[in-house]
C-alpha cells in the first residue's frame, strides 16, 4: 500500500515540476474543488475570473472519489480548495494535500475552504467508535442536496474568492447577486412542484437525502445500507422489504455510484418504483448544473409519482 501511494505520489510530483503556468492564465483564480457542486459554484460566482476544477466528476461515491496522480500537479497549483466538510472528503482528501505540498490550501490556511461552517449536520453519532467503518464520523454531510442549505456553501465560496482576489470583489458580487437570484426563484418553484411528495417515503442506499427531505417535507425510511459505509447483510434486506411493505415506501433511490442489483430486488419484491437519482452535477446525464440537478431530482420524483397514481 505505501509504496503504491509513493510511486503515485512521484509520479505525480514529477508532473507538477514539468508544468509552467501560462502568462494568460496568471490572472485567473485557480480553484480546485472535491465534488461537481461546489465546482459549479465556483464557475457561477467567478466568472471569467476562475479556473475551476473538480476532483470528481458526478458519478463517483462523494467520500471516496478515486486518487488520480494527475490530481496533484493540478492542487500543487491551486489558489483555493474547496470542499464539503463535516469529513465527507476524509478518504482522499487529506492525502491529496498531503502529496500537493501546496501551502496556501491546506488546513488552516486561506486556500483550504470548507463550507461547512454555519450548517447544523443531522445525525451526529452519538458513539465516538469509528471501527464499523461509519462514513459520517461528524454527522450526515450530505447538505448539497437541500437548495437553501447549498446557499451556505455559495457564501463560503463566495467570500474565499473575494479574500483572495479583491479586485475582482464587484464581479463576484454580481455573479452571487445574479445566481442567487435564479437559485432562490427554482427553489419556489420546486417547493411548488414538489407537493406531491408531501408525506411520501422512500429509502434510498445511502444515508445522502436526509436534508433533502426535511426540506421537500418527504420521509426516509431508512437505508438499504447496513449503516454509511457498510454494505446490507441479507438479513437487514429481508428486514427492509417487510418493514417497507408495511409502511407503503414509495420509492427506492439508487444513487449513481452504487450498483443497481440490490435496489432493484427490493423495488420488485415491494412494489415501489426503482429511481436513479444524482447526488451531484453529472451523476446522470443532461444534469451538469446544480439546478440542473435539482430538476432533474424533482422532475423524476413527480413524475414517478404521478404514475403510481
Ligand atoms: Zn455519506
Amino acid at each position: 500500500m505505501k509504496s503504491i501511494l509513493f510511486r503515485f505520489l512521484s509520479a505525480a510530483l514529477i508532473g507538477a515540476a514539468a508544468l509552467t503556468a501560462s502568462p494568460a492564465q496568471a490572472a485567473k483564480v485557480r480553484v480546485v474543488t472535491t465534488l461537481t457542486d461546489l465546482a459549479d459554484f465556483a464557475r457561477e460566482l467567478g466568472g471569467d475570473h476562475v479556473d475551476v476544477f473538480s476532483l470528481a466528476t458526478g458519478v463517483e461515491d462523494t467520500h471516496g472519489v478515486p486518487m488520480k496522480p494527475s490530481f496533484v500537479p493540478v492542487m500543487n497549483r491551486a489558489d483555493l480548495m474547496v470542499s464539503v466538510g463535516f469529513g465527507c472528503e476524509h478518504a482522499f482528501l487529506p492525502a491529496l494535500l498531503e502529496a500537493s505540498k501546496n501551502p496556501r490550501i491546506q488546513p488552516g490556511h486561506p486556500g483550504y475552504v470548507d463550507c461547512s461552517p454555519g450548517i447544523a449536520p443531522l445525525a451526529v453519532p452519538t458513539s465516538t467508535d469509528h471501527s464499523e467503518g461509519d462514513v459520517h464520523p461528524y454527522g450526515n454531510p450530505h447538505y448539497m442536496l437541500d437548495p437553501v442549505l447549498a446557499k451556505t456553501a455559495l457564501r463560503h465560496i463566495y467570500e474565499a474568492l473575494v479574500a483572495f482576489a479583491p479586485q475582482y470583489q464587484a464581479d463576484f458580487t454580481r455573479n452571487r447577486d445574479a445566481y442567487l437570484a435564479k437559485l432562490d426563484a427554482k427553489i419556489a418553484q420546486w417547493q411548488a412542484e414538489a407537493k406531491p411528495l408531501k408525506g411520501l417515503q422512500f429509502i434510498p442506499y445511502h444515508e445522502e437525502w436526509e436534508y433533502f427531505a426535511e426540506r421537500f417535507g418527504m420521509k426516509v425510511f431508512g437505508t438499504i445500507e447496513l449503516k454509511p459505509g457498510i454494505d446490507p447483510t441479507p438479513r437487514h434486506i429481508e428486514q427492509v422489504i417487510t418493514g417497507m411493505k408495511a409502511e407503503h415506501v414509495s420509492f427506492v433511490v439508487r444513487e449513481p455510484q452504487f450498483p443497481e442489483k440490490v435496489p432493484r430486488l427490493i423495488a420488485q419484491k415491494t412494489g415501489a418504483t426503482l429511481l436513479k437519482l444524482p447526488i451531484m452535477p453529472g451523476g446522470v446525464p443532461h444534469t451538469d448544473t446544480y439546478i440542473e440537478m435539482m430538476d432533474f431530482i424533482i422532475h423524476t420524483m413527480v413524475a414517478a409519482e404521478a404514475k403510481r397514481g
